[in-house]
């Protein structure tokens, strides 16, 4: 057993009371108070003069007493005790509150470190109950003192305290112990573990805590990564058809653009990952517009090229519609046979659909695209191929099992418009592979987009006016339902903070208004407009009604659609020109940026209004909302939102499901958005230790570390 493994009740000087306190706190054992890291440090390596103090925050002074400390009772039971210290600059009165015992501490002409705040009341320079360690020239303080997480029954003296008995019984155990091979460490020029322990607690200088914290937050990366690797490697071994057979060149004759590059690259990636007999198993993820699904069919061609089937699954009716449109138009002309299956699709028709899927021969049926009608039991494959699931973050994970299991030996693809920054990416999705489509086809056009308040509302209505009698459509997407109502659908895509309740009406606090409903805002808009369509759709509606509604509106007999964040992701209505987004700070840098994605998807010009009160207000939220007018690149502004409010918000407000479950990857050092060039190293450490020993039996401690470390809750592996 290691010393790591000790009763935290061994350490001198805890008794039981310190180790409930310390219980609280997660921490049972000297390994757990080990890994208890400080949250802070107190500055006292740098010494100011008195004078050079600036009254705002905490300095370290080495003075020496000049006076006897006296105590005075004051206001009944309150003891001062005060005395005089000075140094080279001036001189300080100094109080203690109700420590009455400290009058012997103090001797004049003893000399101290003190840690305070200097503040000058009266023309006299004052400090209260500052931190004071006896000075000196020989005494060795340290120049860092860490500052930890706290609990009731527990001071950070004893902390700090029982933490060096730790690292004292610990010591040698420290690097025995150590599970990061040897080569790794040395190859990063990472500290020894021990060293890491001592200079996170007790850092003997600003470049010795660097070195710890680099050295610990690479471990915390390459466990994760370990983790990931490791669950990824079991899932590889899932076999696969090898579609060795892989020609792109009928597929480019017929459509009518060239490939953009970074399409040829994923499709490459595809293409490779095919003709493996190991399954596939990769995300695409492409900003709105940037040409998934012709990589999509890249990937079914392929299966039917080598006699195998291929299904493509999207969350909607309404998408599942769209997706056979095109690509029916585009496998018609190779001879590949392609059929549409969802709710809606005829009883006499799915028999026919499911009979040709299970069918021998030439009576067999390619492609099938469609929705989770595809889950239902008659639907068996002959030859399955190729699994595909775009949008995916709007399945749930029993979902994607089922189709995966009516698919067995089958390659799995999976296509996401959740632009997040690659070093995220490599966090949420480390158990697939994944393809970045990182450029947006030419000639597409830039959606104007304009930041206005209400004072702008009239010339808005006109503009509406315009937009619809030139043919257009419109879009208003507003963050309520009802009037006190967010929806809780809605609710996980708004920011967070500073929503009250005052009375029935949601307020933003941040500029006073009240949140714009989108069932009310309809009715607005219907008196404004009299002779036009106005709807409104939101998360609160059966989902047949807003598939209706959304395909009134595609069909274009709405005019104005009045939603809330639910309106379709990767829908086209080519038509709409105009989306307007009402109380515009409440949204997600990203979120807003998918929402202008809607528009300016036709010949049409097109616009996005963000109204919001924060627009005459100079701040952050301003800041936010100019981005979107002057970014039109989804990573550009998702790496902004990032910048701007840290993964953790960042996380939760996507509307990707694993985004939303994970409530942001926790580490206890690491943050994903500062770290990233040590995350790229640790993971790129990771996959060459897997590659060579895929169940790391080479690698006991490791393995062991990993299987106590990774959760899967941590990994968002479902
Ligand atoms: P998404 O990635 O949002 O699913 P789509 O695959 O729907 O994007 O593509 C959006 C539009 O761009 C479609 O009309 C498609 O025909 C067109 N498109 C795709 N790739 C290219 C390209 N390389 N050049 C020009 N247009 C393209
Ligand atoms: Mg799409």
């Amino acid at each position: 057993m290691s010393v790591f493994d000790t009763d935290i009740k061994k350490l001198y000087g805890v008794g039981p009371a310190r180790a409930a306190a310390y219980a609280s706190l997660g921490i049972s054992s000297v390994g757990d108070l080990l890994l208890h890291y400080p949250r802070g440090y107190e500055d006292r390596g740098n010494i100011k003069l008195i004078e050079e103090a600036d009254g705002l925050s905490k300095y370290a002074h080495i003075l020496t007493v000049a006076t006897q400390p006296k105590s005075v009772r004051v206001k009944g039971r309150m003891t001062l005790t005060k005395f005089r210290a000075y140094d080279d600059s001036a001189s300080c009165e100094i109080t203690f509150f109700n420590q009455d015992y400290i009058k012997n501490l103090f001797a004049p002409g003893a000399t101290f470190r003190f840690y305070g705040k200097v503040e000058k009341k009266a023309g006299r320079y004052v400090m209260s109950s500052p931190a004071y360690e006896p000075y000196t020239e020989e005494s060795e303080l340290l120049p860092l003192i860490p500052v930890y997480p706290l609990t009731e029954g527990i001071t950070q003296k004893q902390i700090a305290k029982d933490i060096r008995s730790a690292m004292i019984l610990a010591a040698t155990d420290c690097d025995e112990g150590d599970v990061l091979p040897e080569e790794i460490r040395r190859r990063h020029s990472l500290c020894t573990y021990s060293y890491a322990i001592k200079n996170i607690h007790t850092p003997s200088s600003f470049s010795a805590l660097a070195a710890a914290k680099k050295r610990l937050i690479f471990d915390e990366f390459f466990i994760f990564a370990l983790g990931l690797c490791t669950a990824r490697a079991e899932a590889k071994r899932a076999l696969a058809y090898p579609c060795t057979r892989s020609d792109l060149r009928p597929l480019k004759k017929v459509i009518p653009y060239e490939l953009t590059g970074a399409q040829e690259r994923v499709i490459e990636d595809v293409r490779v990952d095919m003709c493996s007999d190991s399954a596939m198993s990769r995300i695409i993820i492409g900003d709105v517009g940037s040409g998934k699904t012709v990589c999509a069919a890249a990937a079914m061609l392929f299966a039917v090229q080598n006699g195998r089937q291929a299904v493509l699954m999207a969350p909607t009716e309404i998408l599942a519609r769209q997706h056979y449109l095109t690509l029916s138009d585009i496998f018609s002309r190779l001879g590949i046979r392609c059929e549409l299956l969802i709710g809606a699709t005829g009883a006499a028709q799915k028999k026919k659909i499911y009979a040709s899927l299970a069918a021998e021969g030439d009576d067999r049926l390619d492609v099938v695209i469609g929705t989770h009608a595809l889950l239902s039991s008659g639907v068996e494959f002959a030859a399955p191929g190729v699994v595909i699931v775009d949008e995916q973050h709007r399945f749930g994970a029993a979902q994607r099992a089922v189709l995966a299991k009516k698919n067995p030996m089958s390659h799995v693809l999976v296509m996401s418009a959740t632009p997040i920054p690659r070093s995220l990416a490599l966090a949420l999705y480390g158990d697939l592979d994944v393809s970045v489509i990182d450029e947006i086809p030419p000639g597409r056009q830039r959606v104007d987009t304009f930041v206005v308040d209400e004072s702008y509302r009239e010339r808005l209505n006109g503009f509406i006016k315009k937009q619809v009698s030139e043919g257009g459509q419109v879009y208003v997407v507003c963050p309520a339902v009802e009037e006190n109502t967010v929806g809780e659908e809605e609710e996980a895509n708004l920011l967070l903070c500073d929503v009250g309740v005052d009375g029935n009406m949601i307020i933003d606090e941040e500029t006073g208004s009240p949140l714009k409903s989108a069932i009310r805002f309809s009715e607005e808009l219907a008196n404004e407009f009299p002779d036009m369509t106005v709807d409104f759709i939101h998360g609160k509606l059966k989902s047949r009604e807003k598939e209706a509604k959304m395909a009134k509106f595609v069909s274009g007999e709405i005019d104005i659609l009045v939603s809330t964040t639910v309106i379709e992701v990767g829908v086209n209505v080519p038509n709409a020109s105009l989306m307007i987004v009402e109380n515009a700070e409440r949204f997600g840098l990203s979120q807003l940026h998918q929402l202008r994605g809607r528009v300016g998807r036709g010949t049409r010009r097109s616009y996005c209004v963000l109204v919001s009160q924060s627009a005459n207000k100079e701040g952050r939220a301003k800041e936010r909302l100019m981005t979107m007018k002057n970014s039109y690149d989804g990573y550009e502004i998702a790496q902004k939102d990032l910048a701007m409010r840290g993964p953790g918000d960042f996380l939760r407000s996507g509307d990707d499901e694993r985004l939303r479950q994970s409530g942001g990857v926790r580490f206890k050092l690491a943050e994903l958005c500062d770290d990233t060039g040590l995350m790229t190293l640790a993971f790129e450490e990771a996959k060459n230790t897997v590659a060579n020993d895929p169940s790391l039996s080479l690698h006991p401690k490791l393995k062991d570390k990993v299987s106590t470390d990774f959760t899967l809750e941590q990994s968002f592996v479902n």
